[in-house]
């Protein structure tokens, strides 16, 4: 029998770390003994968490190689996480050198959206697709581009940061210190205040999209504000990067109206030929990211 290939995945988050061996196969995978923690609060600690977790995989697991998925940006040649603005401090960590020093395990090391995205090239709806943006709306917008089938990174691997795409001048302020960046107006985070702003009460954005769909009015309307910001970001990237689909995941677009609302209106916005963008849903959902960690 042919062996299949095993792989041990991180996919820390800044709230959570899920981890799993991923076991592939030419067309599928399936996901052994999965975990997720808190992610905790100080570098330290993570750092002695993954460790910990290796370790204890180590000892009933057969797998070949470590990928880690994580937030923020990276320097994947080299295996540093260079800054993270929602999980503070997690910046300037050697993490390849110092899993290596200590386990003795060979890791490599990518940002989530990317991994997101290998796992959706190789498993997801778009298999068939070449030229594709990918974004991940969370409590930020996270984003990557494939052209021809392979990541586009841009010279420092930071290529396809739409979160930052600045979509007003003298708009809200953003952790990455400048204003009006995009992700300040469609994330979970962003649907969140512009509740508070408009109503004075907090309501989580999952809740905002079910009670939108359920035909509750002061819902409604939020939704549809957000998914207007939504369709300007969408109208941008098609404009500049002319992809053959978008696909987008994340809480923010798991229930509720707003990437309807928002396809619809930015496909009447956009330059003429960029009416053909496919944009989808993501098709794995919560896993791509872990099973994107185990590609790598
Ligand atoms: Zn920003």
């Amino acid at each position: 029998m042919k062996k299949l290939k095993r792989a041990l995945a991180f996919d820390i988050g800044g709230t959570k770390i899920a981890s799993g061996i991923i076991e592939f196969e030419k067309n599928s995978y399936k996901i052994f003994d999965y975990q997720k923690i808190k992610t905790p609060k100080k570098k330290k600690e993570v750092i002695q968490k993954l460790i910990e977790l290796i370790i204890y995989y180590k000892k009933d697991n057969d797998f070949e190689k470590i990928g880690i998925a994580t937030l923020g940006r990276v320097d994947n040649k080299n295996g540093i996480v260079i800054r993270a603005g929602n999980l503070k401090g997690w910046e300037n960590i050697k993490l390849k050198k110092i899993i290596k020093k200590i386990t003795n395990e060979e890791v490599k090391i990518d940002n989530d959206v990317k991994c997101f995205a290998l796992a959706e090239n190789v498993f997801g709806r778009v298999k068939n697709y070449h030229n594709i943006a990918y974004l991940a709306i969370g409590t930020g917008i996270g984003g990557a581009i494939e052209f021809d089938n392979k990541l586009y990174r841009g010279e420092n691997n930071i290529a396809g940061e739409f979160g930052h795409m600045i979509v007003d001048f003298n708009g809200k302020k953003c952790a990455c210190g400048n204003k009006g960046c995009w992700q300040q107006y469609v994330s979970g985070k962003a649907i969140e205040k512009l509740y508070f702003e408009l109503y004075r009460e907090k309501k989580m954005a999952k809740e905002i999209a079910i009670d939108s769909t359920r035909g509750a009015k002061k819902d409604k309307k939020i939704i549809k504000e957000a998914s207007k910001f939504l369709a300007v970001g969408l109208v941008n990237i098609i404009n500049t990067i002319n992809p053959e689909a978008i696909v987008i995941g994340g809480s923010v677009v798991r229930q509720g109206e707003i990437l309807k609302l928002a396809k619809k209106k930015a496909l009447k916005t956009v330059l003429i030929p960029g009416r053909k963008t496919k944009i989808l849903k993501s098709r794995l959902g919560n896993e791509a990211t872990l099973v994107g960690a185990g590609l790598l």
